[in-house]
């Protein structure tokens, strides 16, 4: 089969096709999710956003550099998961009615970006993760071993305001047969070096220079 035939639905080539490692059916989510997705992601060979998408049966993914976020989000309670001095941990939501939890998929540079140019988005609450296990891209090379997939935080996200920890870990089966599968077609060096998941979601994975510090109060 020519490697160039791709699967229509996870839209990896045929050979290598991980639809069959999804959960049967989507896993039914009460509070929806919303991925925006930079074009560059899109293109990621793991593109664990669309692995979310597959398996959740409320979640869509957005072109994050569309104009039509605030219109496609408008009259909803949107709670972007997005580490910073301002955001609040995201069990802060339990007891709320659902919200749609809003991820950014795309370098801490690119959404950054994305942010300081939506007015709608940078007015958006927002919340991080706590409490996580150590990321399952655990490539022993890795350069940051607290960094979290796309997938990883829409599956403890979700986990924390249903309080049903274990519900959506399926899903990070589907990455882990993606990550073994990857590795095994082209070597760990090279895939930690072309694969890193560079997307963080918890507070303790700021850049330094994003860090509260309790002490500087000019
Ligand atoms: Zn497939």
């Amino acid at each position: 089969m020519s490697a160039r035939v791709r699967c229509p639905r996870c839209q990896r080539p045929a050979t290598r096709c991980y639809c069959a490692q999804l959960p049967s059916h989507a896993l039914q989510n009460h509070w929806p999710v919303t991925i925006l997705q930079h074009p560059q992601e899109s293109r990621h060979a793991l593109g664990t956003a669309r692995i979310a998408q597959l398996g959740l049966s409320a979640c869509n993914l957005l072109d994050a550099t569309t104009d039509s976020i605030a219109e496609d989000l408008a009259g909803q309670r949107v709670a972007l998961i997005y580490p910073g001095v301002d955001s609040q941990p995201l069990a802060v939501l339990h007891d709320q009615p659902p919200h749609r939890l809003l991820f950014i998929d795309a370098t801490w540079r690119k959404s950054r970006r994305l942010l300081l140019e939506s007015p709608f988005l940078s007015a958006l609450p927002r919340y991080h993760l706590e409490a996580l296990p150590p990321s399952r891209y655990r490539i022993r090379k890795e350069p940051r071993s607290d960094a979290l997939s796309t997938l990883e935080a829409v599956v403890y996200a979700l986990g924390c305001v249903e309080r049903m920890p274990d519900r959506y870990l399926p899903l990070l089966r589907v990455m882990d047969w993606l990550i073994e599968e990857q590795i095994e077609a082209m070597g760990a060096d090279t895939f930690t070096k072309n694969y890193f998941a560079r997307n963080r979601f918890a507070r303790n994975n700021l850049p330094a220079d994003d860090r509260f510090d309790p002490t500087r109060h000019e």
